[in-house]
């Protein structure tokens, strides 16, 4: 018999989680104004509503986390981080934030103004909001293929060059700061980018003298697609992967929550000194001096060694095979997915699930909801609500997509977790036509408005 594919660690501590009734939970959710980012944990049984920092920490890291070096400045926890980010990604210039949204927060005042154009891939919502803030806007050009989800295309977070080249033509360069390629691409999927996109997409920058940045949360999931699904690769390490990557960026954001399994942090990364020093008057006057940055020295070494640990390939073979357990399920009961599976999550076509919504329903928080109510699990919504009114018109913005996201910790459930998600959706698909109506806004605030949206049933 062939030995089956099975997880590469074995779990040493242990954490309750609770299940609850279905009326329970139908009021909980009604008390919630049926936003489930405002459910209190212990309400939740399986919570997918994110990947961000709620992995499980390795007995390497938490190890790092005694040999914390507290020191304001110079502190060895700051040059550990150093010499991994410069191992790993090949930048030499860093700056640590306390997350993700941070690093833009730094990067974006350094480097955008008003009336700026951003092109990218399917921008990450919190690197939109920190554009549009700045009455900037980001242009997305990803391919098409990306928001047809039935299409099974191996690289969907590419940038489609013809649309990046128009924008580059449409605009004096003094008013294109930058490119952000996403890797992976987590509106458009958690889809990768490959690694001729990226090379592309840099080539074509470069004819215009136009800066590269990634926003990198999951760049190692993107680097084990590489390896798996483009020619070339198959034979490199997820380590070489990733350096080349990088080679084709003048810098990077990192949600360290992400592909680094810690529970909070992030950081800039830069070849440019020049733009390295500008940066470090804002991270001092948001962050904190340079040397930790939003970061304790303990959380610094954690990151360290999270960085070492995420980019290993039986750690990612681990958690993406995971991903795609749930898929398959999923998959085999007829559940409308996006294909491929994506690296961290099952993202549900809601649109196809419940064709008889109106889009002025919210139909992807709708399927939360009802999915919610079923299982004690907890998705989030990638659609309208997430894509905020636009700011000039102030009318709702409707994506193409609208995706139930179902996302998956690090390291944290087993499958027979997923085996209970799969159960519970797939009753709620069983049930599908009795979904008659969706939900209306009754509260949201100007510029991401999800975190703290009220809705009532419509
Ligand atoms: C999570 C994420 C961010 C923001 O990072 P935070 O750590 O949540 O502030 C930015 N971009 C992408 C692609 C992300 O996934």
């Amino acid at each position: 018999m062939n030995l089956p594919f099975s997880e590469s660690y074995k779990i040493k501590m242990v954490e309750p989680i609770r299940r609850s009734t279905r009326e329970q939970r139908e009021q909980w959710i009604k008390d919630a104004r049926f936003n489930l980012f405002n459910l209190r944990s212990d309400q939740v049984f399986i919570d997918l509503l994110t990947d961000s920092g709620t992995g499980a920490m390795s007995q390497m890291q938490w190890s790092e986390m005694m040999l914390g070096d507290e020191s304001y400045a110079g502190a060895s926890s700051y040059y550990k981080l150093k010499n991994a980010i410069a191992e790993i990604t090949g930048f030499p210039y860093f700056l640590p934030t306390h997350q993700g949204r941070a690093a833009e927060n730094v990067l974006f005042s350094t480097m955008i103004k008003a009336g700026d154009i951003v092109p990218g891939n399917s921008h990450f919502d919190t690197t939109k909001g920190h554009i549009e803030f700045r009455k900037a806007h980001a242009v997305d050009c990803t391919i098409d293929e990306a928001f047809n989800t039935t299409l099974d295309h191996p690289f969907k977070g590419d940038v489609d060059l013809n649309k990046l080249e128009g924008v580059l033509k449409s605009y004096p360069v003094s008013q294109i700061p930058l490119i952000i390629m996403t890797v992976t691409c987590n509106s458009s999927g958690g889809q990768p980018v490959s690694m001729k996109n990226l090379r592309d997409v840099k080539q074509l920058a470069n004819q215009y003298d136009i800066p590269v940045f990634f926003d990198s949360a999951r760049f190692a999931e993107n680097a084990y697609f590489i390896k798996i699904r483009e020619e070339g690769y198959g034979d490199k390490s997820i380590r070489e992967i990733v350096r080349e990557m990088f080679s084709y960026a003048d810098g990077m954001t990192m949600s360290s929550k992400k592909d680094a399994i810690v529970n909070m942090g992030g950081f800039i990364g830069f070849n440019s000194k020049a733009l390295f020093n500008q940066a470090t008057t804002y991270n001092i006057l948001f962050e904190g001096y340079i040397s930790y940055g939003g970061m304790s020295g303990r959380d610094m070494n954690a990151l360290a060694q999270g960085l070492y640990e995420g980019t290993e390939f039986d750690y990612l073979e681990t958690r993406i095979k995971q991903v795609a357990y749930l898929g398959q399920q999923l998959k085999d009961y007829g559940i409308p997915i996006q294909y491929p599976f994506g690296g961290h999550a099952i993202f549900v076509d809601a649109k196809r699930f419940l064709p008889q919504l109106p889009k002025e329903g919210y139909v992807a928080q709708t399927l939360a909801v009802e999915l919610y109510i079923e299982g004690g699990v907890r998705g989030v919504e990638i659609g309208t609500l997430l894509a905020d009114r636009d700011p000039e018109t102030g009318l709702n913005r409707y994506p193409d997509l609208e995706l139930l996201r179902l996302a998956i910790p690090r390291r944290v459930y087993t499958n027979n977790h997923m085996d209970y998600v799969a159960a519970s959706l797939m009753n709620v698909y069983d049930r599908r036509h009795e979904i008659m109506s969706g939900l209306k806004v009754t509260r949201e605030a100007p510029i991401l408005r999800h975190f703290t949206v009220e809705l009532e049933k419509a």
